[in-house]
């Protein structure tokens, strides 16, 4: 009976006719080259990632949390408080967690398709809206390999700000280097089958440290307006409220800018605030 009802609710849901918002994305999207039809080859996305962060750039990642690790070692005297401290990594992630929504943002929105410096994220990103299954049938690499960049990014920007030695920034490139790859597995586990899904990412899922796949299954709905946060989806009640302010509507343009300020603001304040 209950498989009866879920088919039939299915059915329901694919017979439905689209909202106006859902048709106008539909007809955005296959004007800039989003197939809805379009399947995507597993193989030819690894041959992307592997043009877009290539060996030497891995290696530079994998020296970020070993050269953090060595000048937190040397200078561990420099740091606060201990339990200032974890407040301080328990704000960066909600913050973080807050980041992933803005890029989201930027990234759904259909008029950044044609922005020659995202265009490649944002074809992926509303692909991955066509095409949601894809993110478990990829390689494990193939989904982890892109955070090589943003943590790449963030340490060239720490050290130009702070110095190479700054203990702060240190804890900072340690907590990156920990949040982007969790943040790609919790997006993952939130679209893997139930049956498919470990107890522990599961148990991970009900206590809140890994995204919940029915809040992020309520972002998959057309025309993909709420629910944006990807890391544990704490921030997404914030983000959801933001979205409603007239100026910050989910396609406004100020969603790039505003997470390169937000990127900005947590690598010049969170190793004040540390040490
Ligand atoms: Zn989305
Ligand atoms: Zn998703």
């Amino acid at each position: 009976m209950g498989v009866l009802s879920a088919v039939l609710a299915a059915c329901a849901h694919l017979s439905a006719e689209p909202t106006p918002e859902a048709r106008e994305l539909l007809i955005a999207h296959r004007r800039k080259g989003v197939d809805p039809g379009t399947k995507w080859s597993v193989a030819a996305h690894k041959a992307d990632v592997a043009r877009r962060t290539p060996w030497p750039l891995l290696c530079i990642a994998a020296a970020i949390p070993v050269v953090s690790i060595a000048v937190l070692w040397r200078k561990s005297a420099e740091l606060g408080e201990p339990l200032w401290l974890i407040l301080a990594v328990c704000l960066a992630t909600y913050w973080v967690d807050l980041m992933s929504g803005m890029l989201h943002l930027a990234l759904d929105n259909p008029a950044n398709l044609t922005s020659p410096a995202i265009k490649g994220l944002c074809l992926g990103f509303q692909q991955h809206h066509v095409n949601p299954a894809m993110i478990y049938k990829m390689d494990m690499s193939d989904h982890l390999r892109p955070m090589v960049t943003a943590l790449i990014s963030s340490q060239v920007l720490g050290v130009l700000i702070h110095g190479y030695d700054c203990v702060g920034l240190c804890v900072l490139l340690l907590l990156l280097t920990l949040l982007l790859p969790w943040m790609q597995l919790c997006h993952r586990w939130a679209h893997l089958p139930a049956s498919q899904r470990s107890q522990l990412v599961s148990a991970l899922q009900r206590v809140g440290l890994a995204l919940s796949p029915a809040h992020h299954h309520a972002h998959h709905e057309a025309p993909y307006l709420h629910m944006f946060c990807i890391l544990t989806g704490h921030a997404n009640p914030l983000l959801n409220r933001i979205i409603q302010i007239p100026g910050f509507s989910p396609h406004s343009g100020i969603w790039a800018p505003a997470f390169i300020c937000a990127k900005i603001a947590l690598i010049i304040s969170f190793p004040l605030a540390v040490q």
